[in-house]
């Protein structure tokens, strides 16, 4: 098979005119990938990813095609989907403050050219979810926050339309399935891309720790930095080495790759109500 492309995340397969999309166990802070791998993640993040192109399927088609019929040495790790031409734009919605979206409402009091009420702080909740788009930068770059319409001199105004409507009912749903059991969707990174026959299908994947900020609801207390089940507890611990962000970034000592494991494993579990057994 041929390897296409191997993203810091992800490697990328072709096989035939499908996709093999495998998650490896490699995770990546501050666009760096680290040199200690989270043992499981990778199944756990494509388990995830499945179960929630599963939630989503009345509201947008997906890239699935299987989960099983992919090379026995990745099983479960990989999917097979559809090779799609990938929108050139990546797609994130916030319901809340946190992040590039928050140090960018600091600088200029909104986000992507959306004007947000002043006084909010880390972790305010948005009067409404936001369309919050970002240019997909090449290797070593850091994407940028880009308007409206950027997006729709980008792809035109129907398909900027359809991009924010989609991205915008999938966070939707997101935040509700999350919220029923006692999680925030504080904001979610979404990839598109286009069928042959140029319809818009949701790609990559959804909804993961990797894409997207999730806190328990119970802790949430605007105006300072949340408990998440994400990245953020890498990212802190990586604060504290004295790391300058270029690669190559630190070794992760075994219990903070311990603590990251069990907060993936949690995510999926709390996401899903389904107990995770490897
Ligand atoms: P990162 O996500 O860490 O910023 P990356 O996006 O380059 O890096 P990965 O996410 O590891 O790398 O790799 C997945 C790649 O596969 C992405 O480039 C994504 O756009 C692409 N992709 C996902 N689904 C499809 C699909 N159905 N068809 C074509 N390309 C896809
Ligand atoms: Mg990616």
């Amino acid at each position: 098979m041929e390897l296409l492309h191997s993203g810091k995340v992800r490697d990328v397969y072709q096989d035939g005119d499908d996709l093999i999309l495998v998650a490896s166990d490699r995770v990546s802070v501050y666009d760096a990938v680290l040199p200690t791998p989270i043992p499981e993640k990778g199944k756990l993040l494509t388990r995830l990813s499945l179960w929630w192109f599963g939630q989503l399927a009345d509201l947008v088609p997906d890239h699935v095609l299987s989960a099983t019929d992919v090379p026995a040495q990745w099983a479960g790790r990989a999917i097979r989907c559809r090779r799609l031409r990938m929108v050139p734009v990546e797609c994130i919605a916030r319901g809340y403050l946190a992040g590039l979206g928050l140090r960018e409402y600091q600088a200029t009091g909104g986000i992507c050219g959306v004007p947000l009420p002043p006084g909010l702080v880390e972790g305010s909740r948005l009067p409404e979810p936001i369309f919050t788009p970002t240019t997909k930068a090449p290797v070593g770059e850091h994407d940028e926050f880009i308007t409206f319409d950027d997006v729709v001199a980008q792809v035109g105004a129907g398909v900027a339309d359809d991009l924010r409507r989609l991205t915008l009912a999938v966070y939707r749903r997101g935040a509700e399935r999350a919220a029923a059991r006692g999680l925030i969707v504080a904001d979610t990174k979404l990839e598109f891309g286009w069928a042959a026959d140029g319809s818009l299908v949701l790609a990559d994947e959804v909804l993961t720790p990797d894409s997207s900020r999730f806190w328990p609801a119970d802790d949430w207390r605007p105006g300072r930095a949340q408990f998440a089940f994400d990245k953020q507890f890498l990212r802190e611990w990586a604060n504290t080495t004295g790391w300058d962000r270029k690669p190559p970034a630190p070794q992760v000592p075994p219990e903070i790759v311990e603590a990251t494991r069990t907060r993936y494993r949690e995510a999926y579990e709390r996401l899903t109500g389904h107990r995770w057994q490897g």
